[in-house]
């Protein structure tokens, strides 16, 4: 139905990223309304994001994080790196620095969720600046292997494999939940 997942917990997927990747740039095509609440706690800014994904409708919480509500979160109960039931960390592939700290987000999270099997989608971003990328697709993509998670490359700008990652997202998430 059209309310499917407003409340369920494990729709919430957190954007994890160096400043300046493309995090809010990415939930900003999909985003609908802002949870203000949850904006005011200032521990992330929270979308709602409706996607038709093989027939049936989903809404997934979107937290979008930065510099200071991470730093805010950390010694929190609350921090993002808890709050999620899936996570899409996002690197630019015209940044080493993005990718390599895209390595030590997934180490977080393992040591944060040893037990858990969480969806995560690592994702290289602004693949429209041809000329100055810094990070190849096959490292991406063998980066994800090593870390056992799935992997797209993006555009935000050109709004290239944005829906395939959302939707990628809302397929993970319906496999656990159907303990497939
Ligand atoms: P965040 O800090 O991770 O939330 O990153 P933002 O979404 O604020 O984006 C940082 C900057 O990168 C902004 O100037 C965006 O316009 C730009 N940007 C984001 N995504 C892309 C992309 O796919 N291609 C290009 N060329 N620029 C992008
Ligand atoms: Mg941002």
């Amino acid at each position: 139905g059209v309310s499917d997942g407003r409340n369920e917990a494990h729709l919430r997927v957190v954007l994890l990223g160096d400043p300046g990747v493309g995090k809010s740039s990415l939930v900003a095509i999909f985003r609908r309304e802002q949870d203000r609440e949850a904006a005011e706690q200032q521990l992330a800014e929270v979308f709602d994001c409706t996607l038709m994904v093989d027939g049936k409708e989903t809404t997934l919480l979107v937290m979008d994080t930065d510099e200071r509500n991470m730093k805010k979160a950390i010694e929190s109960s609350d921090s993002p790196m808890r709050l999620g039931n899936a996570y899409i960390i996002v690197y630019s592939v015209t940044d080493r620095a993005s990718f390599e700290s895209a390595s030590e987000l997934r180490i977080q999270l393992r040591r944060t969720r040893q037990a858990e099997n969480i969806p995560i989608i690592l994702v290289g971003n602004k693949t429209d600046l041809v000329r100055s990328r810094e990070v190849s697709v096959e490292e991406g993509r063998a980066c994800a292997v090593v870390f056992d998670c799935k992997f797209i490359e993006t555009s935000a700008v050109l709004q290239h494999n944005v829906q395939e990652l959302f939707e990628g997202m809302v397929r993970q998430i319906r496999l656990r939940r159907e303990g497939a």
